[in-house]
């Protein structure tokens, strides 16, 4: 607290922790981020942060749940939750988790925007972004020497309220593309691809629950990826994959007496 010359008492405004906890592993929270989580005293948290990594904040800890699921959560989706900014002001440090990482398509900057408005302190903590997480753990490399120079990571939904209106349009011809947020939307997304020039036989990958327990990975191409998926009732949250990377996706071998000693290790770990 602190006394101001109108003689009100002003009091210390919290601080708003941004942090990525990554696409649900929580072995693949950073250091940071684990530490600002386990020592939290209220979070914010939505339908995207795993519930072992909810686990990590303290028992005693005050949880907001600020997800669109959320029941009876009303705010407009791309502003910060009301009790987030609430708590602030009432002097607590919040830390709002985020799944993979806070600036990929995660409104960090919109919600950071807002908070500086608000004159919040906020801190951004990065984390692993689900394309990075899904790449490691099915093994698709994201850009490989012989067949893919760069990466775009897209959305396949088209910004509401104004936002970029030719999706499409906007990806490269060349290199690897990897959709969020587009479970519904493979189909369409596919047929878009191929009309905007890429080949039907061009290798797809949808990949749901990455680094998750229930991971599921399905490949197929341009054509027929859409389909596949469908079949195998993948749920969200999933990513698609497109381009030649695909079929450079290398499996672990699986080493005669390897497993029992892998099973082990984590077991002491
Ligand atoms: N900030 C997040 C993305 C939020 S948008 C990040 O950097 O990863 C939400 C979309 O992310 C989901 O619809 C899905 O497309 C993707 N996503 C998040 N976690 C995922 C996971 N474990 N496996 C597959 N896709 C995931």
């Amino acid at each position: 607290m602190s006394r101001q010359s109108d003689g009100v008492r002003a009091v210390r405004r919290g601080k708003v922790w941004l942090v990525g906890s990554g696409p649900g592993d929580p072995e693949l929270l950073t250091v940071r981020a684990h530490r600002i989580i386990t020592s939290a005293r209220v979070v914010a948290y939505d339908e995207l942060v795993s519930t072992e990594i909810l686990a990590l904040a303290p028992a005693g800890a005050e949880r907001i749940a600020v997800g669109r699921r959320a029941s009876g959560c009303r705010h407009h989706e791309a502003r910060i939750h009301p009790l987030v900014v609430q708590r602030a002001l009432e002097g607590e440090d919040v830390v709002r988790i985020k799944g993979g990482d806070p600036l990929v398509f995660g409104r960090g900057g919109e919600e950071a925007d807002e908070l500086a408005v608000a004159r919040i302190p906020f801190a951004i903590v990065p984390g692993i972004s689900a394309a990075l997480g899904a790449a490691a753990s099915t093994g698709i490399p994201l850009t490989h020497r012989d067949c893919a120079s760069s990466v775009t990571l897209a959305t396949a939904h088209a910004a509401r309220n104004g936002g970029e209106p030719d999706l499409i349009g906007s990806v490269p011809a060349r290199g690897t593309i990897v959709f969020y947020m587009g479970l519904g939307r493979i189909a369409a997304t596919c047929r878009a691809l191929v009309e905007a020039g890429r080949a039907p036989a061009t290798p797809a990958a949808v990949v749901s629950h990455a680094t998750r327990p229930g991971e599921r990975l399905v490949t197929g191409t341009l054509a027929d990826i859409a389909a596949r998926a469908e079949a195998a009732e993948l749920e969200a949250p999933a990513l698609l994959v497109v381009g030649e990377v695909v079929a450079r996706r290398v499996e672990s071998p699986c080493a005669p007496g390897r497993e029992a000693a892998d099973e082990e290790r984590a077991e002491v770990g």
